[in-house]
């Protein structure tokens, strides 16, 4: 496990720590550094309102040496239970692409693995073309089963690839349930990060909302308009705001 300094905020059973972004891109980095193998998740409230809903899942979630909060459900959620975050809201894929800044000027080597097939390549050729002096190890898709032989393999490819880092972009939970279950298969790669769609945005092939939406913590409105499926995962949103004020007032 790796140290870790910075305090944290429980919010609604899920121990957040309470960073910067750079914050967590140095941690990240001493991981590698000190070959102290640490993950990073980023839950956001759809994510705590799971592990409300089935508490097995904070066992998963709560095992990861750095957990941000990624989704103003979250931050509110702190708030309104007295223990805000210093810096607020942290984009899991921000902190994916400044930690590839930081990594072009070392020697360490990234594997993603996730996104339909071609994306993690396609990911890797603009990340290429933004930050140069950054190496590749490898690249696998998200779909393959997630046990047995086939999951065997695709860990046997990251351990033979030798690389440092490891992008694990399958989507929330699955990402924080695979790293999870394999993090002691994983011989070389000391930064596990669960980063959910950044593939997709660092390939082009989604959008991050604009920066107004960002900035007036409706990050999650432009996602529901680009992606109107996504309105019945979404449904969590409202409940976990809700629940959080019963929680406030309750206790329960
Ligand atoms: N994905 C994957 N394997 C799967 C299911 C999904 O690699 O079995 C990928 C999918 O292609 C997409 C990402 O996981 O790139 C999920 O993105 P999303 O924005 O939905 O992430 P979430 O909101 O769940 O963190």
């Amino acid at each position: 496990m790796a140290e870790n300094t910075v305090s944290r905020i429980n919010v609604r059973g899920v121990n957040f720590n309470n960073t910067t972004l750079d914050g967590t891109v140095d941690a990240l980095l001493a991981g590698v550094r000190e070959k102290k193998q640490t993950a990073l998740y980023t839950p956001n409230s759809e994510i705590v309102q799971a592990c409300i809903e089935d508490e097995s899942l904070y066992d998963v979630i709560n095992s990861a040496e750095l957990i941000i909060p990624d989704g103003i459900g979250v931050v509110k959620a702190a708030k309104i239970l007295g223990t805000p975050f210093g810096a607020g809201k942290i984009a899991g894929c921000e902190v994916g692409e400044a930690f590839i800044k930081r990594l072009a000027e070392t020697e360490y080597t990234v594997f993603l693995l996730g996104g339909k097939p071609g994306v993690a390549e396609q990911a890797a050729a603009k990340l290429t073309e933004k930050y140069p002096g950054i190496k590749f190890a490898g690249f696998h898709d998200g779909y393959f089963k997630k046990e047995g032989e086939e999951n065997d393999a695709v860990i046997a490819q990251v351990n033979k690839s030798g690389a440092d880092v490891l992008f694990v972009c399958l989507g929330a939970p699955a990402q924080e349930k695979w790293i999870c279950a394999n993090r002691a298969k994983l011989t070389s790669a000391n930064a596990l990060l669960g980063l959910g769609g950044s593939l997709d945005v660092y390939g082009g092939i989604v959008r991050r909302a604009p920066k107004i939406f960002i900035s007036l913590g409706l990050e999650w409105f432009y996602r529901l308009i680009c992606e109107p499926w996504r309105f019945k995962r979404m449904l969590k949103l409202p409940k976990f705001y809700f629940g959080t004020w019963v929680y406030k007032i309750t206790g329960k």
